[in-house]
């Protein structure tokens, strides 16, 4: 949570304007903090990351049935992002090194019919990004980065909101930033801006003409001031979770069974998850354990979205064998900034005296 009083401040503010949506003032102020925080030329705000990443891709108006190609392991927002656009998603396995797409499996993966790849930077690991790039250019196809993981992260010295067509981020509550509820998209063509502009706003054009079948998914004001007021907190949150981080390392990363996640050369690293791998037949008794003993891990992510019940009979699950196999070793552990080192240390202990 921010400083209260900061976000007090903000309200008084809106309490006199009376301005509480529509693209107000602390929408606008917002945006521009977002765009020079995130070292980007544009950004549109969102409501959610969900709705950031659903109308990017309605904003390209692909063909109906076209294929996007992705990935299963991910949050259900992003599959569901391709299927409500009436697109068909085509999964593509992860590599086993940082659980991002395959890259070297998407060519395979490419028809007549392909129209986008939407890679996910999971636990703010980053894709393949030259390769990915390379393909879509050779294939006239368009890259949409499902980016919530990765908020204020540089790869090579370069903001990951930069690659691709368009990178969307997530601003939800759980998130390394966050505006209660929110999202955004960070893009290079301006006239894409327009489109998501309108699209964002029911596909009015103005007061008289309405020219695009948009959804409702404009940030409030209310939100937007939480936004400005945490902004000036995520650098010193990200340096508490690089602590939180290098403990668990400390206490873990002697184990032979366990696979840690490893900060990849060149990533400034916003430390947002720690994912661990387990062998597949203890992870649900140590999920259990610590279940036990009031702490909450994450089997994120498990189930994969192409074996969720509402695709059931739609995908053949054994096309991405890593993404199976690692869905069902994975926990993510408790990762927050202001998570008490000794409570780390009480959480590694039961995962390490789980034979006792
Ligand atoms: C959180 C998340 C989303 C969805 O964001 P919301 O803001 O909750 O709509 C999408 N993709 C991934 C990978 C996420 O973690």
């Amino acid at each position: 949570m921010p400083d209260f009083e900061s976000y007090c401040e903000i309200l008084r503010d809106i309490w006199q304007t009376r301005q509480l949506t529509n693209m107000g003032f602390y929408h606008q102020k917002f945006q521009a903090a977002l765009r020079e925080f995130l070292n980007v030329s544009n950004v549109e705000l969102f409501t959610n990351g969900h709705m950031a990443l659903e109308l990017s891709l309605q904003a390209f108006n692909f063909p109906a049935g076209a294929e996007v190609i992705t990935t299963p392991f991910t949050f259900a927002s992003t599959t569901h992002a391709i299927v409500r656009n009436g697109l068909t998603p085509v999964f593509c396995d992860i590599n086993s090194k940082n659980y991002t797409i395959d890259a070297a499996q998407i060519e395979n993966l490419i028809t007549e019919k392909t129209c986008a790849i939407m890679p996910v930077h999971v636990y703010g690991n980053i894709c393949d990004v030259e390769e990915i790039s390379r393909l879509a250019k050779k294939y006239r196809l368009k890259i949409i980065y499902d980016a919530a993981h990765t908020f204020g992260e540089k790869f090579n010295g370069r903001s990951v909101a930069e690659f691709g067509d368009v990178s969307c981020y997530s601003f939800h509550a759980t998130k390394t930033f966050h505006t209660i509820e929110g999202g955004c998209a960070c893009f290079h063509d301006k006239n894409l801006g327009v489109k998501l502009y309108h699209l964002k706003n029911f596909g009015i054009r103005d007061a008289e003409h309405v020219d695009g079948i948009g959804a409702n998914a404009k940030m409030n004001e209310f939100c937007a001031a939480m936004g400005l007021c945490n902004l000036k907190n995520v650098d010193a949150g990200i340096l508490k979770r690089h602590k939180v981080f290098n403990r668990y390392v400390e206490n873990l990363g002697g184990a032979a069974d366990l696979k840690l996640n490893f900060v990849q050369e060149g990533l400034s690293a916003n430390y947002s998850y720690f994912p661990v791998l387990f062998e597949e037949k203890i992870r649900d008794k140590i999920f259990a354990d610590l279940a036990n003993a009031g702490i909450i891990a994450r089997k994120y992510f498990y189930p994969l979205t192409n074996e969720f019940e509402c695709f059931e009979g739609r995908f053949d699950v054994s096309k991405t064998p890593i993404a199976q196999k690692i869905s069902r070793q994975v926990l993510t552990l408790p990762m927050y900034a202001d998570l008490p080192l000794e409570v780390v240390d009480k959480i590694c202990g039961i995962i390490l005296g789980r034979s006792a």
